[in-house]
């Protein structure tokens, strides 16, 4: 008999939500309050946000927040480390844990075990940070990765893309004023590590971050909020695929969103050029179905299907590598014979630039021989 894998019974009529995460308030450095950021979320049109102040679990915060009649789902995490390390490095972001966790911080791989036992999920932060010396910025890129068992990494962050494109005062000028010409994609260094941890076996789920704080600058007679929580919202956000929709029920569905995100159910969509909402990456074999984050067994051949929800480039990768491309189309499909880690990238124009547009989590295609048991899963 033939026991269907984990993700292989995926209905196709999912439910889609869009999430910001990564954002800090007036708990630690950023500016905004939590009712002020849950307002932008909803002028943005968001269905989620996760706040992350920096080694503090905000409590009394959680719940629905609603304006002029549409409603947002705030729920709070944290972002953790060891603020006695100098150079400062080694950022986690954690959700679900109903506890505080700064007080692991020091050790990472302890830091990480006291997460998952607790039930949470651990997001190394900004992996590749460069430094921006000229506003005092350091690189605070991630240097644990001899650390396992954490959930996943954030793929793409806001803060660290602008550090990367910042040269000079000019272009952190430039920038301030014009924020929608900054983002070009996750930064390749960071795929590249992605991708690796992937080819090796790892299952390293993939989110976006704004790393908003929304920050009050000066410089000379010029003062400018750098970045506004809006602007983020609008940018690099999560879109989660969901079995069922929301209830506004705050106990269940946090349960079922911190599930999604840490099975990788969710792609990474910039929102700026074009909504990302309506994508889907998808695999199939006679058995049924699978979605990001989900195995399925080759069986004698899995189709992939790739779904855009307007034109662009998609391009198709198995561990790490390009196996197929698309251009100026809205579909791709792919037969495969090939056990390995799928994922897919699409790219658009947008401000005279080619841009990365959606970075999906992978579809793991197991070997017949390799395919786990149902238990596996518990
Ligand atoms: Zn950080
Ligand atoms: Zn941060």
């Amino acid at each position: 008999m033939i026991i269907p894998l984990h993700g292989e019974n995926r209905q196709t009529n999912m439910e889609e939500i869009s999430l910001n995460l990564h954002i800090h308030t007036r708990y630690s450095d950023g500016s905004g309050t939590h009712e002020e950021i849950a307002r932008a979320a909803s002028e943005a049109g968001l269905d989620v946000i996760i706040t992350t102040d920096h080694n503090v679990l905000v409590d009394g915060k959680e719940g629905y927040y609603t304006f002029d009649g549409r409603r947002v789902l705030l729920l709070v995490g944290e972002e953790v480390h060891f603020q006695a390390r100098h150079p400062q490095k080694n950022h986690l972001l954690v959700f679900g844990t109903n506890r505080e966790m700064a007080t692991y911080a020091p050790d990472v791989q302890n830091l990480v075990n006291q997460v998952k036992s607790a039930g949470g999920s651990s997001f190394i932060a900004h992996p590749v940070d460069p430094a921006l010396p000229m506003f005092g910025e350091g690189d605070i890129s991630w240097e644990a990765w001899s650390v396992n068992g954490y959930t996943g990494i954030e793929l793409w962050n806001g803060f660290s893309e602008l550090k990367s494109v910042v040269h000079s005062r000019l272009d952190a000028l430039w920038y301030a004023f014009s924020p929608h010409y900054m983002a070009h994609g996750p930064l390749p260094q960071t795929l590249k590590i992605w991708d690796n941890l992937l080819a090796a076996g790892s299952k390293v789920v993939a989110v976006g971050g704004s790393d908003a704080h929304a920050l009050h600058k000066s410089m000379g007679p010029i003062h400018k909020t750098i970045f506004p929580y809006k602007f983020h919202f609008s940018a690099v956000n999560n879109h989660l695929i969901l079995p069922n929709p929301l209830r506004g029920d705050l106990a269940y569905d946090r349960g079922a969103i911190l599930t999604a995100l840490a099975r990788g159910n969710n792609f990474v969509g910039y929102d700026l050029p074009a909504s990302t909402r309506g994508f889907r990456f998808s695999a199939h074999n006679l058995h049924g179905n699978a979605i990001m984050g989900d195995e399925i067994t080759l069986e004698d051949g899995v189709t992939l299907q790739i779904k855009l929800p307007e034109n662009g480039e998609i391009r198709l990768l198995c561990n790490g590598d390009v196996v197929r491309e698309w251009q100026n189309t809205t579909n791709g499909a792919l037969i495969t014979t090939q056990p390995g880690v799928y994922r897919v990238e699409a790219y658009t124009q947008f401000l005279g630039k080619r841009r990365g547009w959606i970075f999906s989590n992978p579809i793991y295609v197991r070997d017949n021989k390799t395919r786990r048991r149902p238990n596996d899963y518990k």
